[in-house]
């Protein structure tokens, strides 16, 4: 799961110890003599055992026959095949025995170089080499094995950045509530006398290349403040203890030089759920508690701003989210069509364009990209018309460098064709639809049918604050309804449905079981908690939950239950969106010219197709 978990492990010294034995014990013997007494020496050459002798005035250096004799077994340590030397001691018999029992007579059986060679020079060779195949591996990342324990912070830090917030387009919503940051940052003094909330961690949450780092940098630039930054996966490569003394550096370094931005990049690396993944890992469980430890520690009237970026927040350890900490939210989201043009733009600054217009057809061409695909566009359209020895951009070679890109992400899968579009169109104004018909249920913000790899992002956004709340049964059963809202409205228009509901069908099942389960919300099988408040699904470690002590039986009458619920809220939705179709139909179209539409827009929508019936 994680591919930087490449620290020094003690077990690299046992399989190198164990590669000697072995070779000790299966290799060596063939060409290294076994030493033994010289009694056993003529058991053996009396057992037939013997194959041939080269007889020196103080040593004898044997081999035994490949085959065992068909007299049976021996306890001689030296096995078939295998050579072996004996003190010569003063024995008239010898040659008559060797005589007697057809023992070849011969020079010499093997040199002590080879020998020497095989017993100690070829071990230590082995085990050097595995040795310096350790040090690369643990020096991998951090400038060699032997600057370990320095603590090499890898913290970059600009004193004056130039990245402003006139660098970033598309993301305008993101750019509103950092605004506040900012002028805390300018004058952090005054903005606590004045009562402002002071913020402390900022979590910026959005796919990979929406311009998150851009933006913390941004916010640096804007405010005039230095900007330390430094990555999640970094910390994770390191001996246990150091990345603990980093973060302890960091925040050190920067409450010198506040007010000032720290920045961490891909927090998930850091700050995984504790307990999760293949193995717990305790460098990087040390290195979040110093983390936690700091962010608890430090007057946030100081003027240190914490920002950190992931793609993944669900598998965020719950601490980090908690207040006090990382407890604002920034979405930072792939741009709509607008934004798109903004980023192209932005962009092509510096690039002769042929005509401004062509960028207006690129960016409908590109729903789904985000502002590190379409600044690459930019570039190899760029380099495409200096390869053809053109002096400005033009469609042609915008549309080719579109076609690059997409080729470079189609193998990430997030690139819908026009079919899928229209699934996904019907799909989210179906959840949308249900939300408006049903009281008492989150207002829709926005329908879009951009892709996005975080499908779970805005439910996983809400699930720290959402424990705390008592929720009722009906409010529950309405959430149900939205979720299956999706694939009810594919069943209506397609009559098939798809492999796109799969995400909501799960969180439905969730909750119907919970209720079941845990919230005593059914009355067949009354007021009782089966099981312990488990961990959402994402946070369980590896291991299953333990099984309630119930029995099978009320495991069966369970698994109704949660059916019945789910069937019930399907059916009712079936009815509800089955009345809708036109509705659907007319706003599923809206949504796929514009790709996102407001939760005002859709309810505009309504109100005409109310007002023409
Ligand atoms: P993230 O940190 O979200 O992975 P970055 O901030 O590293 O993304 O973005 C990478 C590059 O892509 C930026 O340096 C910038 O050139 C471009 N980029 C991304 N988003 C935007 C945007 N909203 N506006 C302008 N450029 C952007
Ligand atoms: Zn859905």
């Amino acid at each position: 799961m994680d591919p930087k978990q490449k620290q020094f492990s003690i077990w690299y010294v046992f399989i190198a110890l164990w590669a000697i034995m072995l070779f000790q014990m299966f290799v060596t013997p063939f060409f290294v003599p076994t030493e033994i007494p010289y009694s056993e020496f003529k058991a053996a050459v009396a057992a037939g055992r013997v194959e041939e002798v080269s007889v020196s005035s103080t040593v004898i250096h044997g081999r035994m026959k490949p085959e065992a004799p068909p007299s049976g077994e021996t306890a001689s340590p030296v096995k078939e095949g295998r050579v072996f030397e004996t003190v010569r001691v003063e024995d008239p018999d010898l040659i008559r025995d060797l005589e007697k029992h057809h023992v070849k007579v011969t020079g010499v059986i093997q040199s002590t170089f080879l020998r020497d060679l095989l017993s100690w020079v070829v071990p230590i060779a082995l085990f050097f080499a595995v040795w310096l195949f350790l040090l690369r591996r643990m020096g991998q990342g951090q400038g060699g094995f032997m600057t370990v324990g320095r603590s090499k912070a890898k913290i970059y830090m600009e004193k004056e950045v130039k990245v402003t917030f006139a660098d970033a387009a598309g993301v305008d919503e993101a750019k509103a509530e950092l605004q506040e940051v900012i002028e805390f940052l300018k004058t952090p003094e005054k903005f606590s006398r004045l009562g402002g909330k002071i913020p402390k961690g900022i979590l910026l949450v959005g796919p990979p290349g929406t311009g998150k780092t851009l933006l913390a940098k941004a916010v640096a630039g804007e405010a005039g403040v230095p900007f330390f930054s430094i990555s999640g996966s970094e910390f994770v490569e390191m001996f246990v203890g150091v990345g603990a003394a980093r973060v302890r550096d960091l925040f050190l370094q920067a409450k010198e030089k506040a007010p000032c931005i720290i920045f961490i990049d891909e927090l998930d690396a850091l700050g995984k759920a504790r307990g999760i993944g293949p193995m717990a890992h305790e460098e990087r469980e040390q290195t979040l508690n110093q983390l936690l430890v700091e962010m608890d520690g430090f007057d946030p009237r100081v003027g240190v701003l914490l920002m950190a970026a992931t793609n993944r927040p669900e598998i965020l350890d719950p601490a980090l989210l908690r207040a006090g900490r990382f407890d604002r939210h920034v979405l930072v989201d792939r741009p709509d069509k607008i934004g798109r043009v903004a980023i192209l733009k932005l962009h092509a600054r510096a690039v002769p364009l042929e005509s401004e217009a062509d960028l207006e057809v690129i960016a409908a061409m590109t729903a789904g990209f985000v502002g590190a695909d379409l600044a690459n566009i930019i570039n190899e359209a760029a380099l495409l018309a200096v390869r053809r020895g053109k002096d400005t951009v033009g469609l042609a070679e915008l549309q080719e460098a579109v076609e690059r890109v997409i080729a470079g992400l189609e193998k990430k899968n997030r690139v819908l064709n026009q079919k899928e579009k229209e699934r996904v169109a019907h799909h989210e104004v179906g959840h949308a639809l249900v939300t408006l018909s049903i009281p008492g249920v989150d207002a829709v913000q926005k329908i879009s049918i951009i892709p996005r790899g975080i499908a779970a992002l805005g439910y996983t956004l809400q699930l720290p604050t959402e424990d705390r709340f008592l929720m009722t049964k009906s409010e529950l059963e309405n959430k149900i309804a939205v979720l299956l809202g999706g694939r009810v409205s594919e069943e209506i228009i397609y009559h098939e449905v798809s492999t796109g509901a799969q995400d909501d069908l799960l969180k439905a099942t969730d909750i119907a079981k919970s209720m079941v389960k845990l919230y005593g919300m059914s009355e067949k099988l009354g007021q009782i908690s089966f099981e312990r408040e488990r961990q959402p699904l994402f946070l369980q470690s590896g291991q299953p939950p333990a099984p309630g002590d119930y029995s099978e039986e009320t495991s069966r009458e369970i698994d109704c239950e949660v059916r019945r619920i789910i069937d019930e809220q399907y059916g009712r939705v079936s009815s509800l969106l089955e009345k809708q179709q036109g509705l659907l139909r007319e706003a599923a179209t809206v949504l796929l010219g514009k790709e996102t539409i407001s939760g005002d827009e859709l309810k505009r929508i309504i109100a005409k197709s109310a007002a023409s019936v």
